[in-house]
């Protein structure tokens, strides 16, 4: 493969030097340009470019071809500031579709299949992405796009679809919905194809447990790269196969940002090697995971990094500690009587930073188990993270569940 990406660098760092003035201004500013890239070390002069950039470069930013080769744009939330706008060309639509294909016969997604796609559409870089892959793999696509649980029931129980490809959160809406209205026996779906946000173990046991899936696949992806589809975990479910022909993966101490020690947790940083209207050199995710040495047992030949282990924005520091929710999902997912829903409280009192951890109790457990019950999830995370929480047990179902994203980490200590 290096050789695959030693090309797409040397290509991707000319077609950005010579198409956009930002990534031109850029890499003179660092004194490095298109001839001095001649082995894959030299990944390592280049300049970083983050969200910042892209949020500058409103509307259009890193455009490295004339605006007429464009031929779609897409665009995430903007919930702070401008909005980021990533640009297509025509290959760049195909590379997407060809490789997020890619993705879905991995999941053993094609001909056959039906998959009912309950992901935002229109801006959003989730519903055309999984949409196009989807028809390319050979399979039926059926639109119905987020929310809506009615009409999710209604194609779930009369299309029978085998494959649901939605956010963690949504998955669990429609496990327990479907629970509840007494029509699991009704679904038929075999597997669900899981993108944009973390989920605990627990939380996914109890997705397949609820509809009785074979897999749970995890999809990766983001509208700086494309879309989803960038990597998917195969059925050995032993970390997440990515396209090291399409993109370049460095993982950094998000502080030094030199490469971590192998196999240590680091912020993503992705380089992409055939991107033309907006092509990302070093680009900083912000999303922490690891790399998987050696090979997968599926024989597979791409590379694997583990699950999205959080944001390095959401990493937080409580006493001295650095903590990341992917840490507390895994501590909390061994512990038998508690849901997959929990959120993180952190206060300060008295110059001392408290960590409050809200848990729920399992689905038929009575209250009188709370007091063992916090007191073991308290040893827990304090052997673990060395930090020892506040832990309140809470009624199932009493946590706030959400077909978007469900926000874990409340810190208040900025404000008082
Ligand atoms: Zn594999």
């Amino acid at each position: 493969m290096s050789d695959t990406q030693l090309e797409g660098l040397k290509w991707t760092v000319r077609h950005a030097y010579e198409g956009s003035e930002f990534y031109r201004k850029r890499m003179d500013e660092a004194s490095i340009g298109p001839d001095d890239i001649k082995t894959l070390d030299d990944l390592k002069r280049l300049p970083f470019t983050t969200a910042e950039d892209l949020r500058a470069g409103y509307p259009l930013p890193l455009l490295s071809v004339p605006a007429d080769k464009v031929v779609r744009i897409h665009s995430s939330s903007g919930t702070t500031g401008k909005r980021k706008v990533l640009a297509y060309t025509q290959k760049d639509i195909e590379d997407w579709t060809h490789f997020f294909s890619r993705a879905l016969k991995v999941a053993g997604v094609g001909p056959g299949s039906r998959v009912q796609i309950a992901v935002g559409y229109g801006l959003w870089t989730a519903g055309a992405g999984f949409q196009a892959a989807c028809e390319r793999a050979g399979a039926m696509a059926i639109p119905v796009g987020p929310g809506n649980l009615d009409l999710q029931f209604q194609f779930l129980v009369d299309l029978r679809p085998d494959t649901l490809c939605c956010t963690a959160s949504m998955a669990l809406l429609i496990a327990e919905e479907a629970e509840r209205r007494g029509i699991t026996k009704k679904i038929k779906l075999r597997r669900v194809i899981m993108g944009a946000e973390r989920a605990s173990e627990a939380m996914r046991r109890l997705i397949k447990d609820l509809l009785h899936l074979e897999h749970i696949y995890d999809i990766t992806g983001m509208t700086e790269l494309y879309g989803p589809g960038a990597g998917i975990d195969c059925s050995y479910h032993q970390g997440i196969h990515y396209w090291d022909d399409y993109y370049i993966l460095e993982i950094l101490d998000p502080d030094t940002l030199e490469d971590v020690e192998p196999g240590e947790v680091g912020e993503m940083v992705v380089t992409t090697l055939r991107k033309e209207a907006t092509p990302l050199i070093r680009y900083r995710t912000r999303d922490l995971t690891r790399l998987i040495p050696g090979e997968c047992p599926c024989g597979l030949k791409y590379p694997r990094h583990d699950r999205i282990l959080g944001r390095s924005d959401d990493m937080f520091i409580i006493r001295g500690v650095n903590v990341y929710p992917g840490h507390v999902d895994e501590i909390l997912s061994g512990i038998d009587a508690v849901s997959s829903e929990y959120l993180i409280e952190i206060t300060r009192e008295k110059g001392l930073d408290l960590m409050c951890i809200k848990v729920e109790r399992k689905k038929g457990l009575a209250p009188d188990i709370d007091h063992d019950l916090a007191k073991e999830v308290r040893l827990r995370i304090k052997s673990s993270l060395m930090v020892s929480p506040r832990v309140e047990i809470v009624d199932y179902g009493a946590l706030p569940r959400s077909e978007k994203k469900s926000k874990r980490v409340y810190d208040y200590r900025q404000q008082s």
